[in-house]
């Protein structure tokens, strides 16, 4: 284990057979349907690469970049596309697949900006869903695993840029924050 890890939330054992399960949920919703899995990128990369490679049925795929800010629990804020889908989303049924759904903020503004796309369904997958119990601007229609409210990192999931590549979610000792 990376010696900056405190604990290990979802191992690697896990964390395949959860995306299995939710590839056959997903297979079962849209087998003979071509959508299109839009990765959010960078942190619901890892996500989308074993996600697409479980589904056994024709996908494609297409990556999306934002940034948000200025958002808080009565506006949607701003969301800035720094990577627009290089596919035309307009007919298409689109997944997008993304880390965490934490406030959901995020992810509403930008499904509300790939809306005006016109696409046939848009649906949102996401490996964690955090702040349960809180009302959300929008609701996961596929997740993995529901997380506690703590900072987890691995799996795609940064702190800095840094973990993104650990196989398995982990919670970050105190130390590694002060560290850097
Ligand atoms: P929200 O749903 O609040 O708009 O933001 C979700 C985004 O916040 C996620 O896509 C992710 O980038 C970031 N985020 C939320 N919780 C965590 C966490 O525990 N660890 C990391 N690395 N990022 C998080
Ligand atoms: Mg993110």
């Amino acid at each position: 284990m990376n010696t900056d890890i405190e604990r290990i939330l979802f191992g690697q054992a896990q964390i395949a057979g959860a995306v299995q399960q939710l590839a056959a949920e997903i297979a079962a919703d849209y087998r003979g349907k071509n959508p299109l899995l839009i990765c959010v990128l960078k942190g619901g990369s890892v996500f989308h690469a074993d996600l697409m490679r479980a589904l056994d049925f024709p996908v494609e795929i297409d990556f999306i970049a934002a940034r948000s800010y200025g958002m808080n629990s009565h506006s949607t804020g701003t969301l800035e596309i720094l990577k627009p889908p290089s596919a035309d989303i307009s007919g298409r049924e689109v997944i997008l697949v993304e880390d965490i759904l934490d406030t959901g903020f995020s992810l509403a503004a930008l499904v509300h900006t790939l809306l005006e796309k016109k696409p046939v369904s848009l649906k949102v997958a996401v490996f964690l869903d955090k702040m349960l119990g809180v009302q959300k601007p929008i609701e996961a229609d596929y997740k993995c695993f529901d997380a506690d409210n703590e900072f987890l990192v691995g799996y795609g999931l940064d702190y800095a840029e840094r973990y993104r590549n650990l196989p398995y979610v982990g919670v970050l000792k105190r130390e590694a924050y002060n560290g850097n």
